[in-house]
């Protein structure tokens, strides 16, 4: 079976790549309980995936991809970003991220919520040179909190063509469209240029 590595703890993302990348042995860093944290601390999404993945193929001597991502609001420039894991706080929750998004956007008219969430992955191999897929989804800030599937911002980032926040779809639903998920297509897309 083809084997890959993915460098995250959260278990969210896990579920979603063990998903797309059916007939693949997906590994992730919940089994290597030893790797210490790897601080994400670059200003872009490239530079936090291309130290994930660097650090950790080294460290393993192995081919490992690793994701950036968040949410992208227009109506705040951007925000929150590469902020948006601990927007509202380093010890805060995705609720706490998430209400302040909304009341930041209090003022702001139901045409002016554009937003997108942004993945970029990174493919470190020991000898090769790290390579970058990006994958993007547009949506809309909603007013309120609705949904309890999937995790992050996904209660509040509103689906227009579903009528349904990224919370109330399904895992198959939310895949078919996640930035993650156009991401990986990308990457496996390109295989031939990270794959031994
Ligand atoms: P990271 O890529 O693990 O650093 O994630 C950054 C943050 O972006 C997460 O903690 C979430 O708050 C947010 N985020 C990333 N992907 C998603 C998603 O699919 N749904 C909702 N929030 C997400």
């Amino acid at each position: 079976m083809k084997e890959i590595v993915i460098a995250t703890k959260n278990k969210g993302k896990i579920a979603e790549f063990k998903q797309m990348l059916d007939g693949w042995e997906v590994r992730s860093l919940l089994d290597y309980p030893d790797i210490p944290d790897i601080e994400e601390d670059g200003d872009t999404f490239s530079k936090n995936a291309a130290k994930k993945a660097e650090t950790l193929a080294t460290y393993l001597n192995q081919m490992v991809v690793a994701d950036d991502s968040g949410l992208e609001v227009d109506a705040l420039d951007g925000r929150p970003g590469v902020y948006s894991a601990r927007y509202a706080g380093s010890d805060k929750s995705d609720a706490a991220n998430m209400g302040k998004v909304l009341t930041e956007m209090l003022d702001v008219p139901s045409e002016d919520r554009t937003a997108r969430f942004i993945c970029v992955m990174a493919v470190a191999s020991p000898k090769k040179e790290t390579r970058f897929y990006e994958g993007s989804c547009e949506g809309m800030i909603a007013l309120e909190e609705r949904g309890t599937n999937g995790f992050g911002y996904d209660p509040i980032f509103y689906v227009p063509e579903l009528e349904k926040t990224m919370a109330q779809l399904t895992a198959e639903q939310k895949n078919e469209r996640s930035h993650r998920a156009n991401a990986l297509h990308q990457l496996l897309a390109h295989k031939e240029e990270w794959s031994e």
